[in-house]
């Protein structure tokens, strides 16, 4: 009986070179992430690789990513079904886009998108103003506006954030303000990993009843999602384990 492993990707299974642990040689990272350009982007540890292989090999596994489906088909992982775009976007078993969830992620986005415009705005206006460079943007999935994505040119994180909290002082009730690195995204209600896992979860509960459900991540944003299943699993230095493990 195989579990079901429902796995961040980002900081879980890879990351960039600039993350990646200074004591490991250059030669003996794996780039499992790439950009539209085909250039690695994405590294994995010998660790990260043999933790990967044995997901692959032991586990039915589902990828649960922010990435967009397009960055997610650039990462050399072996999936069918996925979550991904923050759960705007579920691909079924067979790989195909679920057009149910699509149909019903439509429908809610199109209420947002204004509001997502503004977000972005007012982080580039203030960024202009006080010479930072900064890159805001609503992230889009095809045609659907899914949240707004600040970044830092030169990953000034504190610059960034600081921006961000002048810009965007308070957030509208249910929205969530994500930070992880040089990431800020600003993200409506009705989006979330754990919004799409909750509607994938039932069917991989039917077609494998007895199997253990393990959600893999990183971030703050993966423990709602790592809440739904049966086991949690993080890599003990990672956002989601800040603090945690610092007693020995
Ligand atoms: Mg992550």
């Amino acid at each position: 009986m195989r579990a079901i492993a429902l796995v961040d990707l980002d900081d879980t299974l890879f990351q960039t070179l600039r993350k990646c642990p200074p004591d490991i040689p250059h030669e003996r990272l794996t780039p499992l992430g790439f950009g539209r350009d085909g250039a690695a982007l994405s590294y994995a540890t010998p660790r990260q690789m043999s933790f990967l292989g044995w997901l692959a090999e032991t586990t039915h596994l589902v990828p649960v990513t922010a990435r967009s489906l397009d960055a997610l088909r650039r990462a050399r992982i072996p999936f069918r079904a996925a979550v991904c775009a923050h759960g705007g976007v579920v691909l079924d078993e067979a790989g195909d886009i679920d057009a149910h969830w699509a149909h019903t992620i439509a429908g809610k986005a199109a209420h947002h998108a204004a509001r997502l415009a503004e977000l972005a705005e007012a982080i580039t206006a203030h960024a202009q103003a006080r010479g930072v460079p900064i890159n805001a943007r609503v992230l889009m999935e095809g045609p659907l506006p899914l949240y707004t994505l600040a970044k830092h040119a030169d990953a000034d994180h504190a610059a960034l954030f600081a921006v961000v909290d002048a810009a965007v002082p308070s957030l509208p009730p249910g929205w969530t303000d994500h930070r992880n690195g040089n990431n800020v995204a600003l993200i409506p209600p009705y989006l979330g990993k754990h919004h799409a896992v909750a509607h994938i979860l039932p069917g991989l509960r039917a077609r494998f009843p007895d199997a253990a459900v393990i959600g893999i991540g990183d971030s703050l944003t993966d423990a709602p999602f790592m809440g739904l299943c049966d086991f949690a699993m993080m890599p003990t230095r990672s956002q989601l384990a800040a603090g945690m493990f610092d007693g020995g």
